[in-house]
């Protein structure tokens, strides 16, 4: 055997394997580049997914000819200053991307550098590097990538459909977008222009949202939250989403590192945590996070993609995180996201109803197009608007207290199949779900009785047997003390069955056999794999739901208040544990759109 020392421009593709993954890769590479530069314009162009060309073309300070050669050359860099490692004040700084592009594919470079008299420009297929040649162009730098991985047909077979590509492309671009507001964006593929992401100016507080929307869609800015924290040196700013305004996958997380895109798991697992019992298991909630940390205090250089990074003190970065989403969502945990009500609204508009059955039902109603005569004859209202006055004040129930609709969720008017309350606010009128609603208050209050002194509990008058299979008997009984801690006392009885002695004081009267089932269901579905804190949630949102206000009871006006009242000062009450929303506001202008009076 003898050892060799390999030629360059293998050193380079088996360097470009790990940093020019895909088109993607490569166009994240580059427009980093350009934000390098100092580039206010970016504007990118693909065909055939990336696969068949990459162009970028920025407005920044340029490469002069001099260095047009050394800016192809392996680790030659124009971004550390010193010999820090960690003094990282760039997107790039490991000189890798363009002699690894350059190997794997036909690479162009064309630059005039600022204030220069002319531009030149440098060629590199599969590593063969060419001679600066004269090149037109205006002040900036134009990169441009043929027939990505060429030269490496092995990777070409890994490439995905053009689609798929360029679906990665996007979300690159976007996440890039999101940290720099004040840079132009444009993406274009097949010569059809996919985004275009205007400069926004301001500072990030203002300017954040703005750019924020045109990535992820209208509607948003009112369903965001400010995060804002400050910690031994440490800053996190952003925004995070409402807890009802949720989605499939966790693609609209969007987390920075000194405004680097990364997808950590630390960062990921943080807002998981921040959102647990708000959301139900498999939603994700949308953020977007900027942490900002000295450049000595986190190593960018743990990944060639750079995707991950590693903090000197991950547990102050873990708390400040968390501490700071978790305010930002208690001070807005009673409202509802405004989609919401938007598709309440939706359902209600008479558009939502098929045009032809809306003419069915005129049919049904006259056999024909109702006589005009008939309209005219036959008033809406059964009584001359004289009476009108009168009529409404008897019609008005003797106990209607002066109206409490200076609250948030202001007077209950009625009970809607005995599942919903209607309640008149000052601004409109809110829909409340009673069972969702108590839910909530009964797993908050629970959670904040545990915290003060453990669950008070209430001994059974009649202990209560409860048969059980065998597995979830012996599953129960493992973790007695566990119950009791929770309020639940639970005792062997005989190999089929337990007694049930004492149960949560919060419960009441409550369905026993009901509720030691469900939780007997519970420790089988969580008990592998769910840290002790989770489960205990999880438990306590069953005992909750058992506790709470079942859907189909009738409840007095004065109990339909009490609750409402008790919503307003709860934490958290717009979405039930399962990240349901509790209610639905209408506004009285929204009403007025539905009845066309606006
Ligand atoms: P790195 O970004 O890690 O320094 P690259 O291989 O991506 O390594 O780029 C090498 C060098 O080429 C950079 O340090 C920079 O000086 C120069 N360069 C690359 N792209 C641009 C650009 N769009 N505008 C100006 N200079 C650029
Ligand atoms: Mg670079």
């Amino acid at each position: 055997m003898t050892i060799r020392r390999l030629p360059p421009t293998l050193v380079n593709q088996i360097a470009a394997g790990e940093v020019i993954e895909r088109p993607a890769s490569a166009v994240k590479e580059l427009v980093e580049n350009a934000i390098d530069a100092g580039a206010t314009d970016i504007d990118i162009a693909l065909e055939g997914g990336g696969a068949q060309l990459i162009r970028v073309r920025d407005n920044g300070v340029g490469i002069t000819r001099a260095e047009l050669p050394l800016a192809v050359e392996r680790h030659a860099t124009s971004k550390l200053m010193g010999e820090d490692l960690l003094a990282i004040h760039y997107l790039g700084f490991r000189g890798e991307a363009l002699p690894s592009i350059g190997s794997v594919a036909r690479l162009a470079i064309t630059s005039r550098a600022r204030g220069a008299a002319d531009g030149w420009r440098i060629l590199v297929e599969a590593g063969q590097v060419g001679e600066v040649t004269p090149a037109a162009i205006t002040e900036g730098t134009l990169i441009e990538v043929r027939e990505l991985f060429y030269a490496v047909p092995a990777r070409l077979k890994f490439l995905k459909t053009a689609r798929s590509e360029l679906h990665q492309v996007v979300d690159v671009i976007e996440r890039l977008a999101m940290a720099h507001p004040d840079i132009r964006f444009r993406l274009s593929h097949d010569g059809r222009s996919l985004r275009d992401f205007p400069v926004v100016t301001g500072d990030w507080f203002a300017a954040g949202p703005v750019r924020l929307e045109k990535i992820l869609g209208r509607g948003l800015a009112a369903n965001i939250v400010p995060v804002e924290g400050e910690r031994d040196g440490l800053k996190v700013s952003g925004f995070a989403g409402l807890p009802t305004y949720h989605r499939a996958t966790s693609q609209a997380q969007y987390l920075f590192v000194n405004r680097r895109p990364v997808r950590d798991r630390l960062l990921l697992g943080v807002v998981r945590a921040a959102y647990q019992d708000l959301l139900a298991r498999d939603r994700h909630p949308v953020v977007a996070l900027f942490l900002e940390v000295p450049t000595e205090a986190v190593d960018v250089n743990v990944h060639p993609a750079k995707a991950e990074v590693r903090f000197r003190d991950a547990q102050a970065v873990r708390g400040l995180l968390l501490g700071s989403l978790k305010a930002a969502l208690h001070s807005v945990s009673q409202r509802a996201a405004t989609t919401v009500a938007d598709s309440a609204l939706a359902a209600f508009t008479p558009e939502a109803l098929p045009q032809q059955r809306h003419a069915a039902m005129q049919h049904a109603f006259y056999d024909s197009a109702p006589p005009a005569s008939l309209w005219r004859q036959a008033p809406l209202m059964p009584f001359a608007p004289a009476a009108r006055g009168s009529l409404a004040r008897a019609a008005a129930p003797p106990d209607t207290e002066p109206v409490a609709e200076e609250f948030p969720l202001g007077a209950a008017i009625a009970q809607l199949h005995q599942t919903y309350i209607v309640a008149q606010t000052r601004e409109g009128l809110v829909i409340i779900d009673q069972h969702a609603a108590h839910e909530r208050l009964m797993y908050e209050k629970f959670k904040a009785s545990m915290e003060r002194e453990g669950v008070a509990r209430q001994a059974l008058l009649i202990p209560e047997p409860v048969e059980l299979e065998e597995a979830a008997l012996e599953r129960l009984m493992a973790r007695q003390e566990e119950w009791a801690m929770l309020g639940l006392v639970l005792e062997a009885f005989g190999d089929r069955a337990l007694l049930v002695r004492e149960i949560p004081a919060l419960l009441g009267d409550t369905d026993v056999a009901g509720l030691v089932r469900d939780l007997a269901d519970d420790l089988a579905l969580y008990e592998t794999g769910m840290a002790l804190a989770d489960r205990l949630e999880a438990i306590l949102s069953t005992m909750a739901c058992h506790g709470s206000v079942r859907a189909g009871r009738r409840l007095t006006r004065e109990e339909m208040n009490a609750l409402l009242r008790q919503m307003e000062a709860t934490p958290y009450s717009g979405q039930c544990n399962h990240g349901r929303p509790t209610y639905v506001a209408l506004k009285r202008s929204e009403i007025e759109k539905l009845f066309g009076r606006r």
